[in-house]
């Protein structure tokens, strides 16, 4: 234990290389498996509708429908993904790796999107068809113009659902929006005369896509704060912790809500007026073996300023609990690393709770990263639990104020001559990315590295 960044262990003057990397197919995340094999049976099926067709349509078009075809299964796929069902977790490896692999498979669906457009253009000037009637809505009979407007109105919505400049909660509008036009748009090209009314292996496949991508934005857009899995809860405290960092302890109204550690929740408080419909993603901070359920906050903006107005005894609804940020996940690894940096200590904060009474007795070594111990307000907490928690985890308060930036190759070193570890690192989208490519550039394989970044978009 220390509160500088000295190890307890001694340090070796190399730093260790850890194994050798898993094979390339194991590194691909949880749900490509899932991806590959949607791609590949629409492909087939669209190969097999109409062959002779196909090759009558021109290279040019058959492509563009072939890229449209694989947008609109993308696209349902991507809205599976965040569908928030909790069975559906273990496909994706938690709701927080579901929303990365959404964020590439939306991407990758707008821009199949546009190249199906400009292989249209292409075919256009190969039959010597005016290029306007693909692009240009309204510019001649022939012109597609609703398919046209809905191209544009997706590719707008699909370029501001990735400008992270908006507000929060205009920027999920417009998300939903864009969920939405797919939707719409995949169940006009299903009904229209063409390739997928005309072979209906084809047409059932994407019937049954259609239901699962409507169903899961029905899910996640209407139906989820009624049927998702709800807990009441009643605020016992809510403190500050210091000038910007507040602690909400929530006690059950009557039944508790089972957790890992490691994972977080959706809360909702019903009593902030407008704002009483919103739903923010917090990492829980307490243990399991606790009937209270806690959540450590940064006050970052209007939602979270507000959670020092609670009051014992308010209503909060409690969502959860979501994610695969959790030490089970890890299950066959005995020694971990923990790097939380800032607000990122949260998950830490219950799984260092939960190992000081489970004796599983694996051997950790956390990292808690801030500029100074003011800025550290968990610091005493995790001394705390460390002393009671035994010998077998290593406590670093990383003060970047006092020595810099934390490095993969300071914590090899650290941890060395041992290099069997796995690691968890919490923190910024930027600090968790930077982190992880340090392990892997070490040589770490990525299936010993699982990150949570606090952030949905
Ligand atoms: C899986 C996960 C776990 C998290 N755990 C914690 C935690 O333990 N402690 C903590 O302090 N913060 C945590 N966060 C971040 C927290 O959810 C946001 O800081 C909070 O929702 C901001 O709300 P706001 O209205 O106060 O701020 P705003 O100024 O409205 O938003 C600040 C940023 O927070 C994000 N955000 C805002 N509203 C939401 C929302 N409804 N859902 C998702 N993201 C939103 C957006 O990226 C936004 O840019 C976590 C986020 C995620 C995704």
């Amino acid at each position: 234990m220390t509160s500088q960044p000295v190890s307890a262990l001694t340090p070796s003057p190399q730093p260790v290389r850890p194994k050798a990397a898993s094979s390339p197919l194991r590194r691909l995340p949880k749900g490509s498996w899932l991806v590959a094999l949607v791609l590949v049976v629409t492909a087939a099926l669209w190969a097999s509708a109409r062959w002779d067709e196909i090759l009558a349509l021109g290279v040019w078009r058959a492509a563009s429908q072939l890229a449209t075809l694989l947008a609109a299964s993308l696209a349902m796929l991507a809205m599976l993904t965040v569908v928030r069902a909790r069975a559906l977790e273990p496909l994706f490896g938690g709701l927080d790796s579901a929303v990365r692999l959404h964020r590439r498979l939306g991407l990758a669906a707008l821009l199949l999107l546009v190249v199906h457009v400009l292989l249209l253009a292409v075919d256009a000037l190969d039959v010597g068809a005016p290029v306007t009637d693909v692009l240009v809505p309204f510019s001649s009979p022939a012109a597609r113009s609703l398919d046209i407007l809905v191209f544009y109105g997706l590719i707008a919505l699909g370029f501001l659902a990735y400008d992270k400049r908006l507000r929060y909660e205009r920027w999920l509008l417009l998300h939903r929006g864009v969920g939405l036009l797919f939707v719409a748009g995949t169940l006009h090209a299903a009904t229209e005369p063409g390739t997928l009314d005309a072979f209906e292996p084809l047409r059932t496949w994407f019937v049954i896509l259609l239901l699962v991508g409507a169903g899961a934005w029905a899910y996640r857009v209407l139906l989820f704060r009624r049927l998702g899995p709800r807990y009441a809860y009643r605020v016992h405290e809510a403190a500050k912790r210091n000038r910007d960092t507040v602690d909400v302890v929530m006690r059950p109204v009557v039944r508790r809500m089972m957790y890992e550690p490691g994972t977080f929740v959706f809360i909702s408080v019903p009593g902030f007026g407008g704002q009483g419909r919103e739903l923010h993603p917090f990492s829980i901070s307490s243990t399991p073996a606790h009937r209270d359920l806690r959540v450590s906050v940064r006050q970052v903006g209007d939602f979270t300023r507000r959670l020092t107005e609670l009051q014992p005894g308010d209503p909060i609804d409690v969502y959860g609990p979501f994610g695969g940020f959790t030490p089970q996940r890890f299950a066959g690894f005995r020694r971990l690393v923990w790097v939380g940096a800032g607000i990122g200590i949260t998950p830490f904060l219950g799984m260092l709770a939960f190992e000081r009474d489970n004796e599983d007795f694996r051997r950790i070594w956390l990292y808690y990263v801030a500029r100074d111990v003011a800025a550290a307000p968990y610091h005493h907490e995790i001394l705390n639990s460390f002393l009671e928690a035994d010998s077998y985890i290593d406590y670093t308060l990383w003060r970047t104020s006092l020595s810099g930036r934390l490095t993969a190759e300071r914590i090899a070193r650290d941890i060395a001559p041992l290099d069997d570890y796995a690691v968890m690192l919490c923190g910024t989208p930027a600090f968790v990315a930077d982190m992880a490519a340090q392990f892997r550039a070490l040589g770490l394989p990525r299936s010993r590295i699982i990150t949570e970044d606090l952030t949905f978009r």
